[in-house]
């Protein structure tokens, strides 16, 4: 058992330790305990070396022994005898000071005082308790090996350590008692003097430990709670990681996980000790367990993390590329410096390596005493500081088709590098260090949003850091009406016949009244394209909604529902004359997207007020299909057409009211809707008549669990401000899928089964497909699947859930964990109230779906 740092830093902390130390004797087996120094303690000694004055070396000796004495103090214990000599030693080290034993020999055995003296006093405290505790000198069992082309450096602050199954030790410590405590962090050489592992190393000690003996298992207790899809302090809706191999554990670790150094999962490997990761403060969380089996699930990108410090050295040939040896002259340099290369990109006439500090004891000297070799042979550039950002994952190769919009992403900044490492477990990008701090949380929802990191494996994947941690804010899925209350009611329908889309008014409202709470808004429409059932537009007509239309088929659905005084807008795109003319007859308000209209038609729009849509150059959106600005997107009337837009309008006796622009639907950033509202009030300023401004729709639902809600309160305070800005104008809005997507579902039943590939692949039939729901088919949209008739049994295999469509894409949900189904289940779609019956089609003579409405 491992105790990081913060474990061992408190009173309250060594009462857990002691916790779970006896709860593992009463289990029966032998514990060794491994700890790191007091957290801040080994800073501090390293401080210590750094200082050339001698008064202040034992200055700062002082304090670190105040530290100690200060624990004990709290745990009403007298300074025990071996913490006493460690305390008297490292007095005697500051005064001594490095030129006895020289610079590096002297900075290691000082270093590894907060080992000696965390450990000392443990053994102190957890015997003072009642559990009779051995101290053991971790330097007497862990031998550190000669590597070729170590320097004396790397050999004292960096060393390595083989780790056999030891039996010998085994019987030696047999002999002493059940419970021993050891330090972290440090060994000895064959001088015998003492080395350290290398910052972080605790961990390694406790791998190596357990590889000796031959452990049942080590356990790594730390801060937190396991290992995470990203560093949770950076990322808080990072998700546990249940179960990984060593391998995936391993690429996590060392590309910048800090929870595990990168050293302490290879020597488990061949021993097959598994590894568990827990929280010492909460030990009742699961955790993150590491071993040897790999388990059958959905590829998916594991873990997002990245590395600062990150040195590049570029090498331009001097017209010697194709010279014979050419490399291998290049990297002896390397080798004679004793860095390790991570990375390495090469081109004809040039080779780029990234150096990696936890890897390197990287300082400015040895980085000027290789570029001067480097000169010799080549041209050399150092490109600093730079950070690596990882993607990890087995099988990275074969998801690079669901990261479009993560590269997307890197689009925007200079990335310096990237690599893929020949496992296949990692995708790397090399950037400027100081853009990381902000991408990576963005990135990670990316992630998930993209279905890259499938979140919705829940025997990969365990809750959120924050939801283990945070303040209870985090926000439960708003759309679990049909898991709750009315799973009854819908098992019911789905028995009696299939496919039926089934829609919940209350959650109509409920979103509807949500989205009134945006005070800066003066008007908001129901975009009915997305759900045109007569019951939903009339409790939104009830909510005070206007209604925006985009043909004289939707206009007059509407018109025969809701009431007289329900505001209508009319916002067609490449609709024929006749419709402008006759929407010209009823009350909406019409709205005009391209000069043609005018140049054309324009007496049909005379002495008339309009709405005009513009283009404002870019789109948005989670997928290509539904962005709707840009050059490539045929909505919307271009910036640069604005002014003979306008000419023509005044020559037809027209009046621009209002502007509009739309960018995209799925949009989940609170900050959009503000920038557009900007951009519309300049340009409406120009213009002069313009009363309202309608900033579109399009805010998104999150599908994936785990992916963030829209804040509206935050939109709220974005919108109010920029109306503040420019008050003068009306703020209308018009969602809809917002509206009505968690508020519907499609219940379908299995028909049967089918296996692929031996068995590997396994399909899922069911009644229906892309005829009812096409959005998978179309833009890869992710729908939660459950099965409902047995949503309490456990999920146990993967499967491709599929219709009867005669089509290879009609697909509603690939790599679904759920239990084994039988025919005649009731399987549900989640998140189909918006734009699935609309969308419905009778390919290949298929009955439609039933529409059902719950009150
Ligand atoms: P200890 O002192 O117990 O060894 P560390 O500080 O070395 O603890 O490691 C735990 C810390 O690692 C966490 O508090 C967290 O900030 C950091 N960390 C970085 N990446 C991850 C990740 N992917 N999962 C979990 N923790 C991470
Ligand atoms: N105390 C050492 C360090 O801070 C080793 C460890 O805690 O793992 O780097
Ligand atoms: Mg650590």
């Amino acid at each position: 058992m491992k105790f990081g740092g913060t474990s061992v830093a408190t009173l309250p902390r060594w009462q857990n330790i002691l916790e779970l130390v006896a709860s593992r004797r009463a289990e029966g087996a032998r514990v060794l305990v491994v700890v790191s120094a007091l957290s801040g303690i080994t800073d501090a000694l390293k401080q210590m070396c750094a200082q050339e004055d001698k008064g202040k070396r034992i200055e700062a000796a002082k304090a670190i022994a105040q530290r100690h004495y200060d624990l004990l103090d709290h745990m009403q214990l007298a300074v025990p005898g071996t913490l006493a000599d460690r305390l008297a030693e490292l007095a005697q080290l500051a005064e001594d000071g490095p030129s006895l034993l020289g610079e590096l020999a002297w900075s290691a055995l000082v270093q590894a005082h907060g080992e000696l003296m965390s450990s000392a006093l443990g053994s102190a405290f957890l015997t003072h308790s009642g559990l009779p505790t051995q101290w053991v000198d971790a330097r007497d069992c862990l031998s550190a090996i000669a590597l070729p082309n170590q320097n004396e450096r790397t050999k004292l602050l960096s060393a390595m350590v083989e780790a056999k199954p030891d039996p010998a030790l085994n019987a030696r410590l047999a002999e002493l008692g059940e419970v021993f405590i050891t330090q972290g962090f440090i060994a000895r050489e064959s001088q015998g003097r003492t080395v350290l592992l290398g910052r972080g190393g605790s961990d390694t000690s406790a791998s190596y430990f357990g590889a000796l003996l031959k452990a049942q298992r080590v356990e790594i207790w730390t801060d937190v709670a396991g290992m995470f899809t990203a560093n949770p302090r950076q990322v808080p809706s990072a998700r546990l990681l249940q179960r990984l191999d060593y391998e995936e554990a391993q690429e996590i670790a060392s590309t910048g996980a800090k929870v595990l150094h990168p050293r302490c999962l290879s020597p488990l490997r061949e021993p097959r000790v598994p590894l568990l990761i827990k929280d010492t403060n909460r030990p009742e969380l699961e955790g993150t367990f590491i071993g040897p089996e790999v388990r059958e699930h959905a590829p998916s990108v594991k873990a997002i993390s990245a590395r600062k410090g990150i040195t590049l050295v570029s090498m331009e040939s001097v017209g010697m590329w194709q010279q014979v040896g050419f490399l291998a002259d290049v990297f002896a340099n390397f080798k004679q410096h004793g860095l390790s290369v991570d990375m390495i990109g090469s081109a004809e006439t040039n080779v780029t390596v990234s150096l990696d500090p936890t890897e390197n004891l990287l300082d400015s000297d040895a980085l000027a005493a290789l570029a001067s070799d480097l000169a010799k042979v080549c041209r050399v550039k150092v490109i600093a500081p730079c950070a690596a950002i990882t993607l990890v994952g087995r099988g990275m190769r074969s998801m690079l088709h669901t990261l479009s919009t993560v590269l997307a992403e890197f689009g925007q900044l200079r990335v310096h590098m990237i690599s893929q490492s020949s496992n296949n477990l990692n995708l790397t990008f090399v950037v400027d260090e100081s853009v990381v701090d902000e991408l990576l949380p963005h990135l990670h929802e990316l992630l998930i949003t993209a279905g890259a990191l499938r979140t919705d494996d829940s025997a990969l994947f365990g809750p959120s850091w924050q939801a283990l941690y945070g303040s209870g804010e985090v926000l439960p899925p708003a759309a679990s009406w049909w898991r709750d209350g009315r799973r009854a009611d819908l098992l019911k329908l789905g028995a009696e016949h299939t496919p039926r889309y089934v829609y919940h008014l209350p959650t109509v409202r409920q979103q509807a009244r949500e989205l009134k709470t945006l005070a800066a808004v003066d008007r908001l429409h129901y975009a009915v394209k997305a759900n045109t059932h007569p019951a939903i537009l009339k409790a939104l007509a009830e909510e005070g909604f206007g209604f925006e239309c985009v043909s004289p088929g939707e206009l007059k659905a509407v018109m025969a529902v809701v009431p007289e005084s329900a505001p209508l807008l009319f916002t067609p795109n490449f609709a024929p004359r006749e419709d402008y003319e006759w929407a010209l007859t009823t009350r909406a308000t019409l709205s005009l997207d391209s000069i043609y209209q005018l140049e054309h038609w324009g007496e049909v729009f005379r002495g008339r007020e309009v709405v005009l849509r513009l283009d404002l150059g870019r789109g948005l959106g989670h997928h290509e299909k539904v962005r709707t600005g840009g050059s490539g997107s045929k909505f919307g009337l271009p910036v640069e057409q604005l002014d003979a837009f306008l000419r023509l309008a005044d020559t037809h006796g027209v009046t621009v009211r209002g502007l509009h622009a739309h960018l995209g639907s799925g949009i989940l950033d609170d900050g959009h809707w503000g920038e557009v509202y900007g951009q519309l009030a300049s340009i409406a300023e120009r213009i002069g008549s313009v009363t309202f401004l309608d900033i579109g729709g399009g805010l998104g639902v999150p599908s994936h669990p785990g992916e963030a809600r829209l804040d509206i309160a935050a939109l709220d305070k974005v919108l109010r401000e920029v109306k503040a800005a420019y008050p003068h104008y009306q703020l209308w809005m018009e969602p809809g899928r917002y509206l009505v997507a968690e508020a519907g579902v499609l219940l379908t039943r299995v028909t049967q089964t089918k296996g692929k590939g031996n068995g590997t692949i396994r399909y899922l039939g069911v009644d229906t497909g892309m005829n009812s729901l096409i959005r998978p088919a179309l833009y890869e949209a992710w729908h939660e699947i459950v099965n409902l008739s047995r949503l309490d049994e456990e999920a146990t295999a993967l499967f491709q859930v599929v219709g009867p469509i005669c089509e290879s894409g009609d697909v509603l949900g690939t790599d679904r964990r759920l239990p084994e189904p039988q025919e005649g289940d009731v399987m549900l779609v989640a998140q189909a109230g918006a734009y699935g019956k609309v969308m419905s089609s009778p390919y290949n003579l298929r009955d439609e779906a039933e529409e059902i409405i719950l009150e």
